[in-house]
């Protein structure tokens, strides 16, 4: 069994994505293609934003946002401490300082009430300027946007949506990437959108960001002559190829993709619902795109043996993730680490997310909850 059946995708899509490949090889349009324009339209429009600009990789994608709002040195931007590295590592490569806030039990996502806390917190002991807030879409499930925003707006944060793993996700039927000020996301390979390679894109409706990130994404130039150099940017585009093969992936993501996960979920939910395992919470009005499918183990399964029975049993399981942001080595000894999160460590240790993806059978989903059923019953 796969964990994420990029092969099986490629057998159903490979008509499409050939031919789009074909196209560009055909063309030798590699950089800037108009398969990127086209690509950025159908982004904007499927998210429901004004600007898409798309960018070699989600972890740029964060880096630029950063750069828009001149984040630097003496900046707090507050972080969940349950995601990937990216998320804090992109304000701290920008000089600022990351804060570490706790993440809701059962959802994953960023926690607004600890979220204010840690905001008070750092006014109060002056040492840095609360500058903007990274809210992550964990697992393909938007963060709490009607909590998190108001925190936002009562203390003049700017909000960044990091959606490198929540494409697809709505409230209430508004899209993710739509939630921040300005929102990114990645087409890395198994992202629910995912190219084949790097990619990634950022959104927004400001105008006058949109047209910074489009002359910071190629080394800062003008607007109207690419020889002069306005400003000091980055090399950061998202290759022609890459355009042609999210186009088709686009569609069936559209069309089907995101209906067959939610599918593929709701067996997981009903197969598991009488375990011992805690299973993900989407809160009404909620949508994901199922990054992950992640259940909590209860207390004494030894996680790494389970891991390895069901191996045995070819199910591949993953863990996101065994170390919290704050206890990562390249923050020891900042300030960063000095963060009160008892709830992610906690996750750390018991989260296991199981094989995930549109082309699930269900027939996949019931082996795979057999063989969980079978080892918890020891
Ligand atoms: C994958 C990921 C990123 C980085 O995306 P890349 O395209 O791999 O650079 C950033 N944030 C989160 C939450 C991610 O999962």
């Amino acid at each position: 069994m796969q964990f994420r059946d990029l092969k099986k995708q490629y057998e159903v899509l490979k008509n499409d994505i050939d031919a789009g490949i074909s196209e560009v090889l055909a063309s030798a349009k590699f950089i800037s293609g108009p398969q990127v324009k086209e690509l950025e339209q159908k982004l904007a429009e499927y998210v429901g934003v004004k600007h898409c600009i798309t960018c070699a990789n989600g972890t740029d994608a964060i880096t630029l946002a950063m750069m828009t709002w001149g984040v630097k040195e003496g900046d707090a931007v507050f972080v969940p401490d349950f995601t990937f590295f990216s998320s804090g590592e992109c304000p701290a490569f920008e000089g600022a300082t990351p804060i570490y806030v706790d993440v809701d039990q059962r959802t994953f996502n960023l926690d607004a009430v600890k979220l204010e806390e840690a905001i008070l917190k750092v006014k109060t002991e002056g040492k840095y300027t609360p500058k903007a807030v990274v809210a992550v879409d964990l697992f393909g499930l938007p963060a709490d946007y009607k909590a998190i925003k108001p925190v936002c707006e009562k203390y003049g944060l700017l909000l960044m949506e990091d959606a490198a793993q929540g494409f697809g996700g709505s409230i209430d039927g508004k899209m993710a990437c739509s939630f921040g000020d300005i929102s990114t996301t990645s087409f890395f390979p198994a992202k629910p959108l995912g190219c084949y390679g790097d990619g990634g894109a950022i959104f927004t409706d400001n105008d006058e960001w949109a047209e910074y990130l489009r002359s910071i994404c190629v080394h800062g130039k003008s607007a109207n002559d690419k020889y002069n150099n306005v400003r000091i940017g980055m090399n950061s585009r998202l290759d022609t190829l890459q355009a042609a093969v999210l186009l088709p992936k686009l569609k069936a993501f559209a069309d089907y993709e995101l209906d067959d996960v939610n599918k593929a979920a709701s067996w997981y939910d009903e197969a598991l619902k009488d375990t011992c395992l805690t299973l993900p919470l989407i809160p009404e009005g909620f949508r994901s795109s199922w990054a992950q499918y992640t259940v909590q183990l209860p207390e004494g399964v030894v996680r790494s043996d389970l891991q390895a029975a069901l191996k045995a049993e070819d199910i591949p399981t993953m863990v996101y993730y065994p170390k919290p942001m704050h206890l990562q080595g390249a923050f020891e000894g900042t300030d960063s680490s000095d963060a009160d999160c008892p709830v992610t460590e906690c996750l750390c240790k018991t989260v296991l997310s199981l094989p995930m993806h549109p082309y699930l059978r269900k027939e996949d989903v019931g082996t795979v909850a057999e063989m969980l059923k079978k080892y918890l019953a020891k």
